[in-house]
């Protein structure tokens, strides 16, 4: 059984009983109607087949007392017109007009999301608020955007304005999408009820107005600016708050800050992707700024202090004599400052570059090194090497 079934098919019509009648009257229509037309008593009665068949679909769903309360409430629903959400006559433009065979059509496609599950659990995702009358209110669509900032800026924090475009309503038409010096007209099919109604067997129900969409007006010269739909695209303007330590890949959540929410709704959310420029000198890890600073072999040897830039001013690192190549010095405090005191380090790696040329007397004063050098230890190295002769 289809939640469409639910919509097209009157079970009270089918056991001939009246909308309020009791469970036990129900049950005893059912029985009385379900012997006449048992195919047993009717052999090769195709038609009582047919109506034997619909006697105990509809006694499936009025003689279960949980089952008959949500047909009951969802056929209240579409008789009521509850279905037409998000038209243009509640004065947002740009709603999307509904289609009762969309609905099913998608819900049946979805198999494993709606087939099978609770009818009521459909209905209450698919109309906010439930219940009769009008649509509630509809909370506003959340929005995403990205931002590039520059390295320093993530580190110490930074507001910035952030153009934003979104949908809003049309400033040459206030909405409604006609021409400036014309109006809407009435819908000639619905007359300017948004609805029509089917009749399906013993009872009718309505369904959006397919000539206006469910609007309940036609508009014959279109507004030039949106060309009809009632609704632009405006660009509006927000100053939004960076904090110190932003990294980038981070997401934040600017609360009410998305579109407009429609009939009173709370609005959507603003989501920001932060993206950070890389820095030409510093990389960043976690909380901890990375520099790599060049010195020489007889830096290295002798030892030396060295100036080195942080983000807020210089400060000098001593390197001690004999510090190997790719050692690590971490100057304490100088990484990214968060607001609630969590504060990283800046981690210096040594690199010791080797000249590509050099002038004579260096080379000589290298030799007589050389000469009061023991030569590097790799012994270790040595049975690795005769393996192969
Ligand atoms: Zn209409
Ligand atoms: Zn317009």
């Amino acid at each position: 059984m289809s939640s469409k079934d639910w919509i097209e098919k009157d079970y009270y019509a089918a056991l001939g009983v009246p909308k309020a009648a009791p469970a036990d009257e129900i049950k005893k229509a059912y029985r009385r109607l379900a012997r006449e037309s048992h195919p047993d008593h009717n052999p090769g009665d195709a038609r009582a087949e047919e109506r034997f068949k619909a006697v105990s679909e509809a006694y499936a769903v009025l003689g279960d007392d949980a089952k008959r309360r949500e047909y009951d409430e969802m056929r209240s629903l579409f008789s009521s017109g509850a279905f037409r959400r998000g038209t243009r006559q509640s004065g947002q433009p740009g709603g999307v007009p509904f289609d009762v065979s969309d609905l099913f059509g998608g819900a049946q496609a979805a198999g494993g999301r709606f087939g099978g599950g609770n009818i009521s659990d459909l209905f209450s995702s698919v109309f906010s608020g439930g219940g009769g009358g009008a649509p509630g209110p509809a909370r506003g669509r959340d929005i995403e955007t990205e931002v590039a900032l520059d390295f320093d800026d993530a580190v110490h924090g930074v507001t910035l304005p952030l153009s934003l475009r979104a949908p809003g309503v049309c400033d040459t038409c206030h909405g409604d999408g006609a021409k400036p010096g014309t109006v809407p007209r009435t819908c000639p099919v619905c007359h300017g009820a948004g609805a029509t109604n089917r009749n399906q067997g013993a009872f009718s129900f309505s369904e959006p107005c397919r000539n206006c969409q469910g609007v309940g007006t036609v508009v014959d010269e279109k507004c030039p600016e949106c060309h009809g739909t009632g609704g632009v695209t405006k660009t509006r303007t927000l100053n939004v708050r960076f904090p110190a330590g932003v990294a980038d890949g981070q997401r934040i959540r600017l609360a009410g800050r998305g579109e407009p929410g429609e009939r009173g709704g709370s609005a959507g959310d603003l989501f920001v992707h932060v993206k950070v420029r890389p820095d030409e000198v510093f990389g960043r890890t976690g909380d901890d700024l990375t520099l790599t600073v060049p010195i020489t072999f007889a830096e290295a040897v002798l030892g030396t202090d060295l100036r080195v830039p942080t983000l807020d001013g210089p400060v000098t690192l001593r390197v001690p004599p004999g510090t190997p190549s790719g050692r690590i010095l971490r100057a304490r405090g100088k990484g990214v400052s968060r607001r609630d005191g969590q504060t990283g380090d800046l981690l210096v790696t040594l690199d010791v570059v080797v000249p590509a040329r050099i002038s004579d007397q260096a080379r000589a004063a290298l030799e007589t090194f050389a000469e009061q050098t023991p030569p590097a230890a790799r012994e270790h190295l040595d049975a690795r090497v005769r393996r192969f002769g």
